[in-house]
């Protein structure tokens, strides 16, 4: 049976497909990862099996189903918004072992390409999830896009042409045995208090590529879930780490292991609603080593070049601002209240401009919107701006 036949924009992909002389990991459009296991991994831990090996200066394609693993249809009906289930994210393609990469090193990892694989794009405001704005929308919102090579469009904002600046939001290493431990006492008393996701109830989804039976259950008992960004990477979602981007990985065990997914074909800084223009996607990397680089620099988190390439909006944006401040509420130099107000205020302005909250809100969170801190140091106040683009619209949103 054709797994296909729910996207119909799907069958032909935009990367070319074609010899290019690079190893290339197929993803089957449509097919959760629990069904193409061979493929990768949904947590993150030493022990998953590496799905390839390459030396220094091989390049590899990879392709993955986006953060939904194929939960999301495009048609207009949102239950599938509703029915979500989290503890499926995020399929990841891998991990890549690279040869004669040591822990201790850096692993240099050069992002050559990054392309959408079926053409369709989601981003979601999944109720109940999402971060400091979550309870303005219980309802949720479901947003579809056609990505159309430079720019991408949907039906249910009107009037809104978002460019590209595709990029992994998941790209990471494998963290050591010590590492993981770190981790999980850390986030453990967070889960408790449903501040982050859940490792052992999540467990029944956990896919750890070819691991099954006793090795499976081992391995899932402390995987890590792949929600938050940690020191290997992981969820980083930076939307300039596109095209050109050479990101240096801290190496936890030897061989690197790094796995990607997750990608996005735009977000705008912060992915407040959770949700950039999500797609199942196609990532092209080159990889290199700086031997012992993370004692040589002092690196404890991944570092990056940026990409070079950047939708060219010049000074064409409207910046918002906001504070930790507002009414009688003071919190004290909380950069994220500031960004939250400055969200909120870009909210309520483009409701003058026709846009419902919900619109407004996944428009911030998903186009190529610059977020700054202008300050944390002005007590009692954070200040942050919100820049966002003018030409994304196809009416002036300068007020006159
Ligand atoms: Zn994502």
């Amino acid at each position: 049976m054709s797994h296909t036949t729910d996207f119909t924009h799907s069958g032909v992909s935009r990367f070319p497909d074609r010899d290019l002389g690079v190893t290339r990991f197929h993803c089957e459009v449509g097919v959760p990862l629990a069904d193409q296991k061979h493929l990768g991994h949904n947590r993150w831990h030493p022990d998953i099996p590496p799905l390839h090996e390459v030396g220094l200066g091989d390049e590899v394609i990879l392709e993955a189903g986006g953060y939904d693993d194929y939960q999301l249809k495009d048609v207009d009906d949102d239950q599938d918004v509703h029915d979500f289930d989290l503890t499926r994210t995020h399929p990841m393609t891998g991990p890549i072992s690279v040869d004669g990469v040591k822990a201790g090193d850096l692993l240099v990892v050069d992002v050559l390409d990054i392309q959408p694989l079926s053409g369709i794009g989601y981003s979601n405001i999944l109720p109940g999830m999402g971060g400091p704005l979550a309870s303005w929308f219980p309802k949720g919102y479901k947003t579809v896009w056609d990505l159309h090579g430079t720019s991408a469009t949907s039906r249910q904002i009107p009037g809104v042409e978002i460019p590209a600046l595709s990029h992994p939001g998941v790209i990471g290493v494998a963290p050591s045995h010590e590492l993981l431990e770190q981790w999980n006492t850390r986030e453990d008393p967070l889960i408790e208090q449903g501040l982050a996701a859940p490792r052992s109830d999540a467990r029944s989804t956990a896919v750890l590529r070819t691991l099954e039976g006793d090795d499976w259950a081992r391995v899932a008992e402390t995987a890590a879930r792949t929600v938050p960004p940690r020191e290997n990477g992981g969820n980083l979602d930076i939307k300039n780490l596109s095209r050109g981007s050479r990101v240096y990985f801290p190496v936890f065990v030897d061989g690197g292991l790094l796995s990607t997914g997750d990608f996005h074909f735009a977000e705008g800084d912060g992915e407040i609603t959770w949700n950039a223009i999500e797609m199942d996607g196609v990532g092209w990397y080159r990889f290199d080593v700086i031997k012992g680089g993370m004692a040589k620099y002092g690196v404890r988190t991944p570092m990056l070049k940026p990409s070079p390439i950047d939708p060219n909006f010049g000074a064409r944006y409207l910046t918002f601002t906001g504070l930790s401040a507002a009414g009688t509420e003071q919190k004290y130099l909380d950069a994220t209240m500031a960004a939250v107000q400055a969200v909120e205020q870009a909210i309520e302005y483009l409701g003058k401009f026709g846009y419902t909250p919900e619109q407004a809100y996944t428009i911030i969170s998903v186009a190529p919107c610059e977020m700054h801190i202008g300050g944390i140091v002005d007590i009692p106040n954070a200040a942050v701006t919100l820049k966002v683009p003018l030409d994304i619209f196809d009416q002036d949103i300068l007020p006159r």
